[in-house]
């Protein structure tokens, strides 16, 4: 349930809405926006305080809310989150690019990859230390030395870092070494692994379950705001269908109706959605036309050789040429991107 003020409605007022609803024993999370404060009223027995608050002076009026999710939602929160990585903002207005190898392989490898990318104007460098592979035989990852080498590679040339944190116990350990914190695929639906980054203040990086439906992406990511952390980036990268010639397929209605129904950015994993480099750029014009506010792209030096991934993965040449026509896109008058996007 949201009470919407009245317009001109001050700190006063909201105390007045937050000391009913907490007399109540129920939550709240307000939300000022330019042209109105919202506050969204959560817990069992909401609906009984109703009358409550319709009966203060400073309430416009209460709606129910009868979305399954709440916090992620845009009745909530009415205006575009911009998440900041660290001096990095990733939402409305911006086109991110997070680019890096499948798995960090070598301290040289990665250096190389950032010294790339960055060059291009990349700021945020992805890649895989703890590796949920399908198969137990597959390379698992560098670990911890993988995460060393993928904060010095970012360090080293102005970038912040993506990576994945598989479970509780890991999220102390990949939180001193990244800047976004990536649950994966597999993981979309890991409950408890979900409130325990909620109770983090690190961006996460929430990819869609490659079974799952949009409405559970957003229940999943409510998971983690009700814990407590809203800092959340949306990821579609593809669900499993009858489809074999790519590796998921790239369900890019996700992206608009993401944007109308939550105020949280959504962006592209262009990579494991389609599973093959050649139809990633189209893909890419076709998300930042879509509204994307971004994408996350793997990139190897000599992909053939890649310990992880090399199909998916772009080669330098590749990467550059998608960077060109990306920013082309961006810049095209008239084109419905989001207002004033740039590319990272
Ligand atoms: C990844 O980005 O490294 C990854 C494994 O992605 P996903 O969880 O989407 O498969
Ligand atoms: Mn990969």
């Amino acid at each position: 349930m949201i009470v919407v003020l009245k317009g001109g409605s001050g700190k006063g007022e909201i105390e007045k809405v937050k000391s009913i609803a907490e007399s109540m024993g129920l939550k709240t999370n307000v939300s000022q926006g330019r042209e109105r404060t919202v506050i969204g009223i959560i817990g069992d027995g909401r609906y009984e305080a109703k009358e409550r608050f319709e009966s203060l002076s400073c309430v416009e009026k209460v709606i129910r809310v009868l979305k399954p999710y709440k916090l992620v939602s845009k009745e909530f929160h009415a205006e575009d989150t911009v998440v900041d990585v660290d001096g990095i903002p990733v939402g409305d207005g911006f086109f991110t690019v997070m680019a890096g190898p499948c798995s960090v392989e070598s301290e040289e490898q990665i250096h190389r990859i950032a010294a790339f990318l960055s060059g291009l104007g990349v700021k945020i460098l992805r890649g895989g230390a703890f590796k949920p592979r399908t198969s137990p035989y597959s390379f698992q990852g560098l670990g911890e030395r993988g995460l060393k080498y993928l904060r010095d590679a970012a360090e080293s040339h102005g970038m912040k870092v993506v990576t994945e944190v598989m479970n509780i116990q890991a999220i102390e350990l990949v939180s001193e070494y990244a800047h976004i914190l990536q649950v994966g695929t597999r993981n979309m639906q890991n409950f408890p692994l979900l409130k325990a980054l909620g109770s983090t203040n690190k961006p996460i990086l929430l990819k869609r379950g490659f079974m799952s439906t949009i409405e559970e992406m957003l229940l999943a990511a409510e998971y983690i705001a009700t814990s407590g952390n809203k800092n959340i980036i949306l990821c579609e990268r593809g669900i499993r269908t009858f489809e074999t010639m790519t590796r998921n397929t790239l369900d890019l209605s996700a992206v608009p109706l993401v944007r109308e129904l939550s105020h949280l950015p959504i962006c592209v994993d262009l990579s494991h959605s389609t599973g093959r480099r050649e139809i990633i750029p189209p893909l890419a014009k076709a998300a930042l036309v879509a509204g994307a506010h971004g994408i996350m792209v793997e990139v190897h030096p000599i992909p053939e050789k890649a310990l992880s991934d090399g199909r998916q993965s772009m080669d330098f040449t590749q990467f550059e040429s998608m960077m060109e026509s990306l920013r082309k896109i961006a810049a095209v008058e008239g084109a419905k991107l989001p207002e004033g996007a740039v590319v990272q």
